[in-house]
């Protein structure tokens, strides 16, 4: 009997792990599978940073032979700071994360995690350091308390609060009929757009990794769940090197980078002032969404 319950112990924690791994990760990148193309290097070292410089160097890359997504793209993210991609649909920003993700390698040129080009990395490593906030999270037909325990099943109930805390979601669950323990999911309260991708930051907030990639949702939200995101992301990107593809440019203006990717080029990189400032593609897209600010592009 003990011998049989290990092994099924074990392997439900596998699968549990598997599928942690693998539901936000495939939401945001459209997958259901592992590239089976890439694999580990046999000389791969383990990663293991605290703060991570992140920077692309020279980036090639396209899905198919026919055509280039990314042409040239080089910018450097350093440890602890969060730099903002955005662009018209179809740019190449979301391909930008699953190269640093590595669902798939650059074509040219290198994506590199602390100076180390990533093809040099354990997959399982480099993924243990990047925590993902997805534009669109799935949520488990359970409780809100293990929907953000998810982010780590070992977390105690302490810490499980403390992240749903600090990502603005505390007070929304305490106001619910069971608070931790009312279910959601299909088969149970629906969440709002806002209120899932707060349910993504508090899971990224237990895993605690030292790089944060964020997704911002194109759906529009009300002002108050944009404000409660904001300040959440805010929290989540504090002392962590942050890759944010953003919609709104609102959202974006603390960065300390802001790059303006077109057809898979960076056309204009700086800061929001020096970007506005300098009176280009970006300050007309400010200008516009000040101006119509449910328009998201
Ligand atoms: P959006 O703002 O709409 O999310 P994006 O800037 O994030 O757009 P990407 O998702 O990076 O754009 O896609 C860039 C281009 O690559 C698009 O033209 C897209 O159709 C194409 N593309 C994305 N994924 C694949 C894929 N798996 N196979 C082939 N082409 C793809």
């Amino acid at each position: 009997m003990v011998q049989l319950f290990v092994p099924l112990n074990f392997l439900g924690f596998v699968y549990r792990e598997i599928r942690r791994s693998l539901t936000d990760m495939a939401k945001m990148f459209g997958l259901l599978e592992k590239n089976a193309s890439i694999s580990d290097a046999p000389t791969a070292q383990t990663l293991t940073t605290k703060a991570a410089s992140v920077s692309f160097d020279h980036v090639q890359f396209g899905y198919g032979e026919k055509r280039r997504i990314l042409n040239d793209v080089s910018f450097e993210i350093p440890a602890g700071r969060k730099l903002a991609v955005v662009g018209p649909s179809g740019a190449g920003k979301s391909t930008l994360a699953r190269l640093l993700f590595r669902f798939y390698d650059a074509q040219g040129g290198s994506v590199r995690v602390d100076g180390v080009d990533i093809r040099q990395l354990s997959q399982d490593s480099l993924r243990a350091h990047i925590g993902v906030v997805p534009q669109d999270t799935v949520l488990f037909n359970d409780t809100i308390f293990y929907n953000i325990q998810y982010g780590r099943p070992d977390a105690s109930r302490e810490e499980v609060e403390h992240a749903a805390r600090l990502a603005h979601l505390d007070a929304f669950i305490r106001q619910l009929p069971d608070g931790y323990e009312t279910a959601v999911g299909e088969r149970g309260l629906k969440l709002s757009g806002g209120e899932k991708q707060r349910v993504a930051i508090a899971r990224a907030l237990l895993k605690n990794p030292a790089i944060m990639i964020f997704d911002e949702a194109t759906s529009s939200l009300d002002s108050g769940s944009e404000q409660a995101i904001l300040g959440a992301l805010r929290e989540v990107a504090q002392r962590r090197t942050t890759l944010v593809i953003a919609h709104r440019l609102s959202t974006i203006t603390d960065a300390d980078e802001i790059i303006l990717l077109d057809q898979g080029r960076i056309q204009e990189r700086g800061t929001h002032e020096s970007l506005l400032a300098a009176g280009g593609a970006y300050a007309r897209l400010w200008q516009m969404q000040q101006t119509h600010p449910t328009e998201e592009k």
